[in-house]
């Protein structure tokens, strides 16, 4: 487990902090941080676990899973070999160890991320490993500790890898409910999905001295901005003075401070809350109920070939035909291109319009409000963007600040309390990647909608209508139901965005666009949505009243077996859609390009 250092570097050592060079056993002992100016040296999760569990204590968990290449991804390097390099340097499986230890005496489970397993970035490998030691978390009753550092999601696995968002944090909120404790800490760098789910919406959130955390990184805020950052943004210090953590924790201090908390929460006491009784399989006849209009099998198909072929909305035609995935990126970007008020007008009757976040903002980015749909009511929360860069520009181009999601929060908490049903419009291009949107703490509303979503006791139906860009779509996808219309793009990262960062150019764009499987047959293929509900003509802004009679059409198909399946059962059901995500999906392949 231990990682191959050459020589040379076993004897000395940089200090990124104030350049010093550290004998490297002093800096050793000095748990890596540095002695002269105190700036923490990334640690391995190897060292991170002996630095933290009590010795002899320590259990690790299994991390060997199924070889996972689950869309083919290949930029200029094809993904496997990716992995094989960053196994052979660190000497993980994967960018978690999992563990069972103790701490100060107290038993707990253990994920430790590392960031030199290609930038600790979230897969479905990860997402899996995360999930199986909250579960083994639950099973023993016992507090569960994420020690995070991440770049974000694993773009080599698509949309895939953003689905792992919603597998994680529905896994926090089982511990949630059975009362145990979740804590995260985050250690320098945690970024984008990671931050946006289980960083965050844990029970308490602690960042290791100098730590840095944030949903959009330092250096594309600066790029959309055009401003320099702040002194100290998205450091600890700065995120407990916005409210964001818990505690700024010393490397030395760490273990000792979890042992503390964990004694304090110590789940030995009568009367606290049992864990309900959950049946891991559902009938398959309830299965059924909610997959036998047609649709695509709620389990994946075996390959994507005849059974993946994605089903489209009953009685429009047949399969679609086959556009490259850069085209249908421009389509789901055009200006025309119906938005959420315009379905509000021609799908929906009586919209009346909910304001505000009950904290001080109404994000104009997020609509919603109740309506009805063929005379059911509904409750509808969907990103709103425009036609003409004037209404772009007053709706922030769809992009939603935590404002936004914490309105989008409380109407579904209103919705599930009123025993309405939630549907979902997602056009967006991404969370807001502003200064002010990191401040007031995106990452972690982005992370509450989603683990809300993944307990909200009441049918939740989500459409893909245009652009459905990373976590700021997820928190408004986590669904019973994910339909997408034809020319509608849903992924984890935007295609210029993948290829700067891969190929590096963002000129390879359109290749990106392939290679993420961002399309609705695609995504139809990988089990990430259900439903391809299909376009007039050549698209949804020649013909809009046709595209709304034909969303009208799915939802209501969608919708109605929903209303009969109690509560309890729909979350069920929606947390097993969801738990599908992890490596048991890695034989799954979208088709050959
Ligand atoms: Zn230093």
């Amino acid at each position: 487990m231990t990682a191959t250092v050459p020589r040379e570097e076993q004897l000395w050592s940089r200090c990124a902090g104030c350049a010093s060079l550290l004998y490297r056993k002093r800096l050793r002992r000095n748990l890596d941080v540095c002695p002269e100016c105190g700036e923490h040296a990334r640690l391995g999760a190897p060292e991170r676990l002996r630095l933290l569990v009590d010795p002899g204590s320590l259990r690790l968990l299994p991390d060997q899973l199924p070889e996972a290449d689950p869309i083919d991804f290949v930029d200029v390097l094809p993904y496997p070999h990716r992995l094989s390099a960053a196994r052979a340097s660190t000497g993980l499986a994967e960018a978690v160890v999992c563990a069972m230890a103790t701490i100060g005496g107290h038993p707990a489970v253990l994920a430790v991320m590392d960031f030199r397993f290609l930038g600790g970035s979230l897969g479905c490998a990860v997402g899996e490993l995360i999930t199986r030691a909250a579960e083994r978390a639950l099973d023993d009753r016992i507090p569960l500790i994420l020690i995070t550092a991440s770049g974000g999601a694993r773009m080599q696995e698509g949309t895939l890898s953003l689905m792992q968002m919603a597998t994680v944090s529905q896994a926090i909120a089982a511990l949630r409910e059975a009362g145990l404790l979740t804590v995260s800490v985050l250690t320098d760098p945690t970024y984008g999905g990671v931050a946006a789910s289980f960083a965050t919406n844990t029970d308490l959130v602690l960042a290791e001295s100098g730590a840095r955390m944030g949903f959009a990184g330092p250096r594309v805020i600066r790029q959309v901005t055009g401003r320099a950052l702040p002194e100290g943004f998205q450091t600890a210090d700065v995120l407990l003075r916005h409210g964001q953590v818990d505690m700024v924790v010393q490397r030395r201090s760490l273990r000792g401070q979890l042992g503390a908390l964990l004694a304090a929460t110590r789940p030995t006491r009568a009367g606290r809350p049992t864990r309900p009784p959950v049946p891991r399989q559902e009938p398959a006849a309830l299965r059924e109920r909610l997959t036998d209009d047609g649709a695509a099998p709620a389990d994946p198909p075996a390959d994507g070939d005849a059974a993946g072929t994605p089903s489209t909305t009953p009685g429009q035609g047949g399969t679609p035909p086959v556009r490259d995935a850069w085209d249908t990126v421009r389509m789901a970007r055009h200006p025309g291109r119906p938005t959420t008020l315009d379905y509000l007008d021609s799908v929906f009757d009586g919209f009346v319009e909910l304001h505000g976040d009950r904290l001080g903002g109404d994000c104009p980015a997020i609509v919603g409000g109740v309506a009805r749909l063929a005379d059911r009511h509904v409750m509808v929360i969907g990103h709103q963007k425009g036609h003409t860069t004037a209404e772009l520009v007053a709706r922030n181009f769809g992009m939603a600040s935590p404002a936004g999601h914490r309105k989008a929060l409380r109407l579904m908490r209103l919705a599930a309390r009123l025993g309405l049903p939630v549907v979902t419009l997602v056009d967006t291009p991404g969370a807001d990647p502003g200064v002010s949107a990191e401040e007031q703490g995106q990452a972690a509303a982005i992370a509450e909608n989603i683990l809300t979503l993944t307990v909200l006791p009441t049918p939740v139906l989500a459409v893909i209508t245009g652009e459905g860009g990373s976590g700021g779509a997820l928190a408004l996808a986590v669904a019973d139901r994910v339909l997408m219309l034809e020319n509608a793009v849903y992924s984890v990262i935007s295609p210029e965005g993948c290829a700067a960062i891969l190929w590096p150019d963002r000129s390879a764009a359109p290749q990106a666009a392939r290679a993420l499987r961002l399309t609705a047959p695609d995504l139809c293929r990988l089990g990430v949505v259900d439903e391809v509900v299909s376009e007039p003509s050549t698209a949804a802004h020649d013909d809009p009243a046709e595209a709304a009679q034909r969303l009208r059409a799915a939802l209501l198909t969608n919708l109605l077996p929903l209303l009969d399946v109690p509560p309890a059962m729909l979350v069920r059901l929606r947390r097993q859609r969801f738990r599908r995500f992890g490596s048991t999906r890695a034989g799954v392949r979208a088709g050959a390009r």
